[in-house]
């Protein structure tokens, strides 16, 4: 059982073929994914993230403005996003919030502002926050020590690429670490040696799809039921069955955003009675 705890499935990347992408996924054994609304807060992309989450069972939704563009919040955005999130209990997150000083593709100054600002926002709804952080990570640390130090609240970094520093800080900071297909490039080596190092209680996997699709499937469009190939990387690295790295991970996604599983929740299974004294007869005779 295994759950892609970041996806980006509702672009049109999908709309030709995406309850085939979504079964696929049920048929691999991914029992949740959580779909991420990004791109321009006014242009009703994230809206058409939640109605994906509405028609499917098993797809949750995030909802929040992308540090790429963070130059495009504004109040209005903040209102909408307080309509979304009255219209619908599918949103289990905030998110994708942080810094991306890689492409820039919003003033830096900005960018920082608006994360503190729906940081903020996600306190007062109560739901964890899913950070983005490319080339920010000090700036990233100390914004949400700024925000959330005091307040215990926290949610997870999703597709970590960071070093020591960054899994140590984030870690003091309560917050969970989830690996994307990048883990398992050739030249991963060092996120494979911090990816060895996180406690199992704060791991999770996605597949940020399309992008990154893991290797042996690079070049090709990502779905989530390509997760398992972040979960087998895992799983060589910490020395475990690639299911117990997907039961673990998929322990911790319930755990921070509070949901249940419906596949998760099995009876035991009852052993049959093979001691039934007249069978057992059977046999001897
Ligand atoms: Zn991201
Ligand atoms: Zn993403």
């Amino acid at each position: 059982m295994f759950v892609d705890s970041h996806a980006h499935i509702d672009g049109e990347e999908y709309d030709s073929d995406r309850g085939e992408v979504v079964e696929r996924a049920r048929e691999a054994g991914v029992s949740a994914i959580l779909n991420v609304g990004t791109g321009d807060p006014h242009s009703g992309s994230l809206e058409r993230a939640v109605e994906v989450a509405e028609k499917y069972d098993d797809i949750y939704a995030a909802v929040g403005v992308h540090p790429h563009d963070a130059r495009l919040f504004d109040d209005a955005t903040e209102r909408r996003i307080q309509g979304i999130l009255k219209q619908t209990s599918r949103i289990i997150a905030w998110g994708e919030i942080g810094l991306d000083y890689h492409y820039d593709n919003s003033p830096r100054d900005i960018q920082r502002e608006v994360f503190a600002r729906q940081l903020r926002l996600a306190l007062k709804t109560g739901l964890p926050v899913i950070i983005h952080s490319r080339d920010a990570d000090e700036d990233t640390v100390a914004i949400l020590r700024a925000e959330l130090k005091e307040t215990g609240r926290s949610g997870v970094m999703h597709c970590f690429g960071g070093g020591s520093w960054m899994m140590e800080s984030v870690l003091e900071l309560g917050f969970m670490i989830s690996f994307a297909g990048n883990v398992t490039f050739k030249k991963a080596g060092d996120l494979r040696d911090v990816a060895r190092r996180v406690p199992l209680e704060r791991l999770l996997i996605e597949t940020d799809c399309p992008f990154l699709t893991p290797v042996p499937f690079r070049g090709r469009r990502n779905e989530p039921a390509r997760v398992i190939e972040v979960a087998r990387c895992l799983a060589e690295l910490r020395d475990l069955t690639t299911e117990e790295i997907g039961r673990v991970t998929t322990e911790n996604f319930q755990r921070l955003f509070n949901v249940k599983l419906k596949d998760s929740i099995k009876p035991p299974v009852e052993e049959p009675d093979r001691r039934d004294p007249g069978i057992h007869r059977n046999i001897i005779n």
